[in-house]
């Protein structure tokens, strides 16, 4: 086995290779790409990522990411508000706001209900989105889990939260991949099943 040195550079491999997907030789190929480059490049890098560990966290109201404590998106009295989009990731808003028309409001979840991982309501922020659903504002609540064995189950408890509340839900419509995860399905056919979405 090879001498392990605790240099720098090794801890600059180590850390790079906390990034999902990130192996030994992809660290290597980025702490190398980053120490040849120009250093004000990589201080930026840094800063940024300091800043957003120090001051994100999450949105009072849709539980996204934001310095605030409401998002922009909550904070802008354009959007309707009688329409609430649930959504897994932040990376998911990100594909349905990019990707459609929706113009209404947002709740992400952080994650999919998954008992075996630990993950159940109280993960979710569940309390905090049935009193959003029971805020007099909501009418339609869009089902915009992925398409998964968990993101099914997920939405299936919300709909029935939904229900309580009296109110209507619609779920994506088909053309969506079955497994798949909204953040990879190309734009168009996001924007169809957006639009097509049936009652649940
Ligand atoms: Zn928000």
């Amino acid at each position: 086995m090879a001498k392990q040195y605790n240099s720098l550079v090794t801890r600059m491999i180590d850390a790079l290779k906390l990034l999902p997907g990130v192996g030994q030789k992809s660290a290597q190929r980025m702490a190398f790409y980053l120490l040849k480059g120009d250093s004000a490049k990589m201080l930026h890098i840094a800063d940024t990522l300091r800043d957003a560990v120090e001051k994100l966290r999450h949105c009072s109201q849709c539980r996204n990411y934001t310095e605030h404590n409401l998002c922009e998106l909550c904070s802008d009295t354009q959007r309707h508000h009688e329409l609430l989009c649930v959504v897994e990731n932040p990376s998911d808003l990100l594909a349905v706001e990019n990707g459609t028309n929706y113009r209404g409001h947002y709740f992400v979840l952080m994650g999919r209900l998954s008992p075996l991982d630990g993950i159940g309501p109280e993960q979710l922020g569940l309390g905090l989105l049935e009193q959003r659903l029971n805020d007099g504002k909501v009418k339609e609540v869009i089902l915009a889990t992925n398409p998964t064995v968990e993101g099914e189950v997920t939405a299936h408890v919300i709909a029935e939260m939904a229900k309580k509340a009296g109110l209507s839900t619609t779920r994506l419509a088909q053309g969506m991949p079955v497994g798949g995860e909204l953040e990879y399905v190309d734009l168009h056919t996001l924007a169809r099943a957006f639009d097509g979405r049936t009652s649940y």
